[in-house]
C-alpha cells in the first residue's frame, strides 16, 4: 500500500474510533437521567451537536393509552404555528413503514413510497431534511426531525448509520424514562406518587443542606371528603380529586414536585422556597380550590382544602419523615381551627 493510502485508512479508523467513543459518551449521558424533560433536551442537543444542524425536534407518545405521537415542546429552530395540531397518528402508513424498515428517511423518499406523505402531511410545512425513527425492541417510540446541516450538504450514508445508532440509544433511554414515569405517576390524578415524592425529598434535602437554599413542603387534605363521597357518590369524588390535582399542578413550577400522598391527600415539594413564600403558594391553592366550581352530571359543587406548610430545617429534620410530619401537624392545626385554612409549622 502506498503511504497516502495508509494515511487515509488510518484516518478512517481514527474517525471510527472517535465516533465509537462519542457513542459511548452519548449512551452514558442518555442513561444518566430518567427525567423525561431533561432526556428530550439531551437527545436534541446531542444530535444537533453531532450532526451540526440548527433545527431538531422530537415526537414521542404522551402516555400508555396514547394513539398519537406528539411534538415535544422543546423543539429547536423550527418555526411552528401556535395553534396548529402537529400530532401524527401511530397507525399512519409512514409510522408503520418506520416500524418495518430501520433507516433514516427524507420526505421525498416517503412520498416516493406512498405517492403522498403517508400520514405525515403535518410535517410538510416544517420542511425537515431528515426523519430518524427511534426504535427499540422492534417498537417505534419516537421520531426525530432534523433541519439542514450547517455545511449545506446532504447527510452521508455514514452519518445516517451513525444517526441510527444514536437513535437506538435514545429510544432505549426514552423507553426507560417512560416506564419510570408510568410507575411513579398516579394514573387517576396524573400527579406523582408518594414514594417518588419521598425519594426526591431526600435528594433536595441533601442539596438544601449543602447550598443553604431554602426548601419547603406543603401537605394538604380535602375537607369532609367522606361526607362528599357519601352525598354525591364515589365517581363524583374521583372527579373532584382530578380537579383538585389539576389546580395544584397549575399552581406549581416545573422544578416543584406535586404528588398524591394518599387517598385525598396531596403534597408539594418546593425547592428554593422559604416558609413565607410557600405559605403564599398554599394560600393561592386554598383560594383556588375554594373558588373552583366542579361540574358533575349537571350538578355544580365545591370542596375546600386544609393545608400545612413546613420549611426544611437541617438542624431539626434529620429524616424526610420529620419535615413531612411537621407539615402534617400544621395541616391538622388547620383542620382543628375550622378547615379551609393554611397553617405554617414554626
Ligand atoms: P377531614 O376534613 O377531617 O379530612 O374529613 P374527611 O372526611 O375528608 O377525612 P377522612 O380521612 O376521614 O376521609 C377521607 C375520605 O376520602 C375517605 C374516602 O371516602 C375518601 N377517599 C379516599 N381516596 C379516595 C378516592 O380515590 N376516591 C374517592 N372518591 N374518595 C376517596
Ligand atoms: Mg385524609
Ligand atoms: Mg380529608
Amino acid at each position: 500500500m502506498e503511504n497516502s493510502e495508509i494515511i487515509k485508512v488510518r484516518d478512517e479508523y481514527e474517525k471510527q474510533i472517535f465516533d465509537l467513543k462519542q457513542l459511548f459518551e452519548i449512551s452514558k449521558s442518555l442513561n444518566s437521567t430518567l427525567d423525561y424533560g431533561i432526556l428530550i433536551e439531551s437527545i436534541l442537543y446531542t444530535i444537533m451537536g453531532q450532526m451540526k444542524v440548527l433545527k431538531a425536534a422530537l415526537y414521542t407518545k404522551k402516555g400508555l393509552d396514547s394513539t398519537t405521537f406528539n411534538l415535544h415542546r422543546n423543539f429547536k429552530g423550527f418555526e411552528l404555528e401556535h395553534d396548529h395540531d402537529y400530532s401524527i397518528p401511530e397507525d399512519s402508513p409512514a409510522m408503520r413503514l418506520f416500524a418495518r424498515e430501520t433507516r433514516c428517511w427524507t420526505l421525498a423518499e416517503i412520498r416516493a413510497r406512498f405517492g403522498n406523505l403517508g400520514g405525515l402531511e403535518v410535517l410538510e410545512s416544517m420542511e425537515p431534511c431528515l426523519l430518524v425513527p427511534l426504535k427499540a425492541k422492534g417498537v417505534v417510540n419516537g421520531l426525530i426531525l432534523l433541519g439542514e446541516q450547517i455545511i449545506d450538504e446532504e447527510f452521508s450514508s455514514y452519518e445516517k448509520d451513525y444517526l441510527l445508532n444514536i437513535a437506538i440509544l435514545a429510544s432505549i433511554a426514552i423507553s426507560n424514562a417512560f416506564l419510570f414515569e408510568m410507575t411513579t405517576t398516579d394514573m387517576m390524578t396524573k400527579l406523582r406518587m408518594k414514594h417518588y415524592f419521598y425519594t426526591v425529598l431526600l435528594d433536595r434535602m441533601e442539596e438544601s443542606a449543602f447550598t443553604e437554599k431554602p426548601l419547603s413542603v406543603i401537605m394538604c387534605d380535602i375537607d369532609h371528603f367522606k361526607i362528599f363521597n357519601d352525598t354525591y357518590g364515589h365517581s363524583c369524588g374521583d372527579e373532584v380529586l382530578k380537579s383538585v390535582a389539576k389546580l395544584i399542578q397549575t399552581q406549581t413550577r416545573s422544578v416543584d414536585v406535586a404528588a398524591r400522598y394518599g387517598g385525598e391527600e396531596f403534597c408539594m415539594l418546593l425547592p428554593d422556597t422559604n416558609a413565607a413564600a410557600a405559605e403564599i403558594i398554599a394560600e393561592r391553592i386554598r383560594k383556588g380550590i375554594e373558588g373552583m366550581a366542579i361540574e358533575y352530571e349537571g350538578q355544580r359543587m365545591s370542596v375546600t382544602l386544609s393545608l400545612g406548610v413546613a420549611q426544611y430545617d437541617p438542624e431539626r429534620d434529620l429524616t424526610g419523615k420529620s419535615v413531612i410530619d411537621r407539615a402534617d401537624k400544621a395541616m391538622y392545626l388547620s383542620k382543628q381551627s375550622g378547615r379551609n385554612k393554611v397553617m405554617v409549622a414554626r
